[in-house]
């Protein structure tokens, strides 16, 4: 497939967007009830189709039209997955190491303001537009506001060392404008973490991954999308760090790897999205097969290198 017309990447602004696979919202949709419980249509407005899509200059893979979740949907979710705010993530303890007592801090998408709990720092402000979560926060004397970043920015200038975001970025329709805004706020030399689902992960970038598609995730975000943030944004690649694969997840690894492989069998290898029936029944009888023979065991820890997220650390030039 050729070069999209009128359609300019969401990140870096080329016009070098292709198609990688069409895919029908009501298929989506479908995927949604039948995997989470939860009806989305509406999300998807009058849109019969998405394009999954790449942008051959800086390969972020995105969903145009932008279809972002609703408030609605968020809470439906959080219904259904009361996982959804993490207070122990791998990526809050490898931020914290670049973080000093003494550093002014900002947060965006602060969820219940876990982050805020591990820093020694007093001087933390956290956005946030959960209401339920900044009432959470306010009980653990955590303030967070309800305001976007773009807005926060125009009265928060250079102000402070550490900027940071943790998964959240995948959600944003527009990237360009939303790291733009952070960098506004970090003073010169200051740092912006960004913690986000690894494009480079089976754990999350295996066909048919619910949540990875939209309403829930715009973006889809490989390393070498991360490097290229030096010639977009006015910064500098301090690292890029994958998170290891856990032991608790060996399964769902191993699981992901050979559903994979057996999809990839009767499918295009670069598609996302295939027929639902039949890829859940390939995972179950992979998952019990795995048991059965005793498989998890022979994972050898680190062989695998990338986790569900990884963790780019930027300095503003
Ligand atoms: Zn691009």
């Amino acid at each position: 497939m050729g070069i999209l017309e009128n359609t300019a990447c969401i990140l870096c602004k080329e016009n070098t967007v292709e198609t990688v696979q069409e895919i029908e919202t009501e298929a989506i949709s479908t995927l949604y009830k039948d995997r989470l419980g939860i009806s989305i249509a509406s999300e998807f407005h009058s849109h019969k189709t998405i394009q999954y899509v790449k942008c051959n200059s800086c390969n972020l893979h995105f969903f145009t039209p932008i279809c972002n979740g609703s408030s609605a949907f968020y809470e439906l979710l959080q219904e259904k997955q009361d996982f959804y705010y993490n207070s122990n993530r791998y990526e809050f303890f490898f931020a914290k190491n670049f973080i000093d007592p003494s550093h002014h801090v900002l947060e965006i998408g602060a969820g219940s303001g876990y982050f805020a709990d591990l820093l020694a720092t007093k001087n933390y402000t956290g956005l946030e537009y959960n209401d339920k979560a900044i009432e959470n926060a306010a009980k653990r004397n955590v303030t967070l506001i309800n305001q976007s970043i773009q807005d926060f920015a125009k009265t928060h200038q250079e102000e402070f060392d550490v900027v940071c975001n943790f998964q959240v970025l995948e959600h944003v329709p527009n990237p360009n404008e939303f790291i733009n805004a952070c960098l506004e706020t970090l003073k010169k030399g200051g740092l912006l973490i960004i913690g986000i689902p690894s494009a480079n992960s089976i754990l999350t970038n295996n066909k048919n991954h619910v949540l990875n598609f939209p309403p829930h995730h715009i973006t889809r975000w490989f390393n070498d999308t991360c490097y290229h943030f030096e010639t977009i944004f006015n910064v500098e690649v301090v690292d890029i760090h994958n998170e290891p694969v856990p032991k608790k997840l060996h399964k769902n690894l191993l699981t992901n790897r050979l559903t994979e492989r057996v999809l990839n069998l009767f499918y295009t290898k670069k598609h996302i999205f295939v027929n639902d029936t039949f890829a859940h029944k390939v995972e179950k009888i992979i998952r019990k097969l795995i048991t059965k023979v005793g498989l998890v065991k022979r994972v050898k820890e680190g062989k695998y290198p990338f986790g569900e997220s990884v963790i780019l650390i930027l300095r503003k030039k």
